[in-house]
């Protein structure tokens, strides 16, 4: 058996007019996050982490914040693709843990949500997908509530 694992990590700034998306599900809150697409912080982790894991590169080389295709679209699209890239070298993921680091909103009501929308779309059990969201204790730019940031890590594996 070959295992391998990958991190990733991802930022985005907090601005009005803008839905909420984490995880794949869109979050009720007077404010979203700002980027190319759908900005879903946490899913952007996650195909860094995945990226990781198969060593190639980051989801900035693969889908360019320039490129008009990508423009609004929704990141469980992008999840989607490096899914396949995964799966094509013969990996299967064995486990995804998560931290989500907002001040506000409150996610602990969505957290389960989250984590049935993450084992859904990535096709893992559920108890195989960690989700935890913590606040930054007022401190900095994230506890200025400006932004929300998350950690993502996966176990890949195949059978060699
Ligand atoms: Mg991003």
């Amino acid at each position: 058996m070959e295992i391998r694992i990958g991190i990733g990590y991802d930022l985005h700034r907090l601005v009005n007019e803008r839905k909420l998306f984490i995880g794949g599900i869109e979050i009720p809150y007077l404010k979203g996050l700002l980027g190319h697409s759908d900005a879903d912080v946490l899913i952007h982790a996650i195909c860094d982490a995945l990226l990781g894991a198969i060593a190639k590169g980051d989801i900035g080389e693969l889908f360019s914040d320039t490129d008009p295709k990508y423009q609004d679209i929704p990141s469980t699209e992008l999840l989607k693709i490096v899914l396949g890239l995964v799966r094509k070298q013969g990996y299967e993921i064995s486990n995804l843990d998560t931290v989500i680091i907002a001040e506000e909103p409150k996610l602990l009501p969505f957290k389960k949500r989250i984590q049935e929308s993450l084992s859904s779309i990535m096709k893992v059990d559920k108890n195989c997908v960690g989700v935890k969201a913590k606040t930054n204790e007022g401190l900095g730019e994230l506890g200025r509530k400006e932004g929300i940031a998350c950690f993502a890590t996966v176990l890949i594996k195949k059978e060699s």
